[in-house]
């Protein structure tokens, strides 16, 4: 036998239906028109299966105030722009040491792939400057890419990778000498072992104006490793540089220029903008995000493994 409800008894139902009317009434009433006029929320499983929507950025606000806070406003404010993409010819230019080979590398070839001499880098600062080269950084070069900001004529990155004590000790001064600025790739977990720079020494060149980067936790191959390392690698490195420095790191040089689908999925999840190959040639384009392209003729040997 089926059981019986109240309001399966005729009377009764007849009665709860006729207030509940009354009560819709009472509330459609009582509430502003605008509000009934706004959608049903979706359940749960529809919101899901739905394309994802575009991103709608609200529109760049004017900025009257100085000081710090004020420049953590404006460039919130630049990526809050709309973007337009469009392809540039940037040359990123791809160093590691700036240094002689030590005595006790004399006879490696190792030794001498990543290397180029402090005189011969000094040449290279000595002919851009002569060509009226100027230099950008990643952030600047992002902002250009989508039409947030214009480069200066003849506009060049020079990266350096890995974070070598020689970046402290000889590339920013000359950097400095020649008006230059540099991106450096740091690996967290090399910072302060020997022979390579000290987190003061990261934060006294980030305060010099230099753009320091991730180039990950460890020095390993972003190509098939595990979602969870991948992770770790990305969002942990990102986070400890930004917290050491004070910026917002936003840019990633793969190590060894190895990477897969799943590390571009990683990076972008991280918040980082983009990543840096190793190679590739000079065209640039937010298109080719995470794919961002550097060159290594004379700068690094780009076979090397350790690059
Ligand atoms: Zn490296």
């Amino acid at each position: 036998m089926a059981l019986r409800t109240p309001s399966s008894s005729p009377s009764v139902g007849h009665a709860l239906a006729s207030w509940a009317t009354i009560a819709l009434a009472l509330a459609v009433a009582l509430v502003p028109p605008d509000l009934l006029a706004a959608p049903v929320p979706a359940p749960a499983e529809a919101v899901a299966a739905l394309p994802a929507a575009p991103v709608i950025r609200p529109a760049p606000v004017a900025l009257r105030a100085s000081g710090p806070q004020a420049d953590d406003a404006v460039a919130g404010a630049e990526r809050a722009m709309p973007a337009i993409a469009r392809r540039l010819k940037v040359p990123v230019l791809m160093y590691h040491y700036v240094s002689e080979v030590p005595a006790a590398e004399a006879g490696s070839p190792g030794a001498r792939d990543l290397r180029v001499p402090p005189t011969f880098f000094a040449q290279h600062l000595e002919f851009l400057r002569g060509a009226g080269y100027h230099t950008v950084t990643a952030p600047q070069l992002w902002a250009a890419l989508n039409s947030r900001a214009e480069l200066p004529d003849h506009p060049i990155l020079l990266t350096f990778d890995d974070g070598y004590a020689d970046a402290y000790q000889s590339v920013m001064p000359l950097l400095l000498q020649y008006g230059f600025t540099g991106t450096f790739f740091i690996t967290v977990n090399l910072v302060g072992r020997p022979g390579y720079v000290t987190w003061d020494q990261v934060r006294a060149m980030s305060a010099a104006g230099m753009d320091i980067e991730s180039h990950a936790m460890d020095h390993v191959s972003m190509a098939k490793r595990a979602a969870a390392s991948l992770r770790s690698q990305l969002a942990d490195s990102r986070r400890i540089l930004s917290e050491r420095t004070g910026t917002d790191v936003r840019f990633f040089a793969y190590p060894a220029g190895e990477y897969g689908d799943e590390a571009i999925a990683a990076a972008a999840a991280a918040g980082y903008d983009g990543a840096f190959l190793k190679s590739g040639g000079v065209l640039q384009s937010p298109e080719w995000a995470f794919m961002l392209r550097r060159r290594c003729r004379r700068t690094t040997r780009c076979r090397s493994p350790r690059s």
